[in-house]
């Protein structure tokens, strides 16, 4: 365990911020987080803490965005589930609140360590705010088990930091507070800026990139638990078939290391030529790659809110989203589970010129790249307002 940077003791006047992570989407969405909090260093003292439910694909990220990791809960063990994340993370956390005596706790999105992390924060009665709050499908099982996760963070944060209107409206109608609420936008917009800015991408990325210059990148990501097995591999199938059919289609595939995503890889994707099976991308690589994709295929939550920061066309590979805005804005196209549905929808795009046309004009339904700056200025609002907390 890394020591603390900034002992409590030594900071009575600024309050303690602890910010909690453990999976690659939620370390982009808290850096810019942290960097604001950092930035203001005068009134917060920032303490980060990793749960590592990843670690492999955690760990690149955490170098890149340049995150100084004060606790490391180090929780992941082979074939982990939800139950046991949950439960190593509330236990490991709490002996680090009573140590750093945190005065507010962060948590992002909907994994099981943000959950674990706002069930110890509220036992600990030390409150709770949520990054990205707000999203539904509307179904609980699916995402699974990210929806209810969310719900569950809602019922328990104290803050509640809302991408877009549309998620406040689902917050109220929830009976969430609506002083508890705040417009932030979404920080993976900052966190997407602020790398196509200041990184370059690989030598072996930009070489990839040159030797398929003048063809259409097709990017895919595909890793969800509700598509495992007969779903993935009809998608993949689809895939597969408008590759073959069209000589101009370049497909590439960072493949998610889990066991179930390398097997149906192995099955529908073993050989083909012009698709290309890499390992994960670092996150430098993987913007670089979507800004020079013609179309992306993902059932990712973040590359939904990536596509229309980059101006991409989206086909999302769910048969429900909880970021509709991505639908409604133009920019992505729901799929479904069907492959036969994704084939003819694949088909459509490429003689579509006019979705691709609009969608890079089309503006951004999650905001403009200030979210972390918006999120540390409302959390000093609520201490004003909460003065005794
Ligand atoms: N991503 C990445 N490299 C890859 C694939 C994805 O950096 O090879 C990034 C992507 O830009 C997005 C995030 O990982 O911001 C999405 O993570 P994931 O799909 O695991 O989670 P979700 O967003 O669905 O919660």
């Amino acid at each position: 365990m890394v020591e603390a940077r900034n002992p409590a003791s030594t900071h009575a006047n600024k309050k303690t911020i602890l910010t909690l992570f453990g999976t690659r989407p939620e370390i982009i969405k808290l850096a810019p987080v942290i960097w604001a909090l950092e930035k203001h260093s005068d009134i917060w003292r920032s303490v980060v803490v990793s749960s590592s439910q990843h670690t492999d694909l955690l760990r690149p990220f955490i170098r890149d965005l340049k995150i100084n990791v004060d606790h490391d809960l180090a929780v992941m063990t082979p074939g982990q589930t939800p139950n046991a994340v949950l439960s190593r993370v509330v236990e490991a956390i709490e002996p680090i609140f009573l140590k750093e005596k945190p005065d507010l706790i962060i948590v992002q999105g909907d994994t099981t360590t943000a959950t674990a992390g706002a069930l110890a924060g509220f036992y600990a009665r030390i409150p709770v705010a949520h990054v990205e709050a707000g999203l539904r499908t509307g179904d609980r099982y699916s995402p699974f088990p990210e929806e209810m996760n969310r719900r569950l963070i809602s019922q328990l944060a104290d803050l509640h930091f809302a991408a877009t209107e549309e998620n406040i409206k689902i917050l109220l109608s929830e009976g969430i507070k609506k002083e508890s609420i705040v417009l932030t936008g979404n920080p993976v917009v900052d966190a997407l800026h602020h790398i196509l800015k200041n990184s370059r991408c690989s030598e072996t990325l930009t070489n990839f990139l040159e030797s398929t210059k003048g063809k259409r990148l097709l990017v895919l990501t595909t890793h969800r638990r509700e598509n495992f097995g007969q779903v993935m591999s009809s998608h993949l199938k689809a895939l597969r078939k408008f590759t073959e059919r069209h000589q101009d289609i370049e497909l590439v595939f960072p493949v998610h290391p889990n066991p179930s995503v390398r097997a149906v890889v192995n099955s529908e994707f073993a050989n083909i030529e012009r698709i290309h099976c890499l390992d994960p991308l670092e996150y430098v690589d993987f913007l670089h790659l979507l800004s020079n994709a013609w179309l992306i295929a993902s059932d990712s939550g973040g590359v939904q809110e990536e596509a229309p920061s980059l101006g991409k066309p989206l086909l999302v590979l769910r048969d429900t989203t909880e970021r509709p805005e991505v639908l409604a804005c133009g920019v992505g196209r729901l799929v479904g589970h069907s492959g036969e549905r994704l084939g003819e929808m694949l088909e459509a795009a490429i003689d579509d010129q006019s979705w691709f046309d609009t969608v890079v004009k089309t503006k951004n339904p999650f905001g403009k790249g200030d979210a972390g700056e918006r999120i540390s200025s409302a959390i000093s609002s609520y201490f004003a307002t909460h003065k005794n907390s």
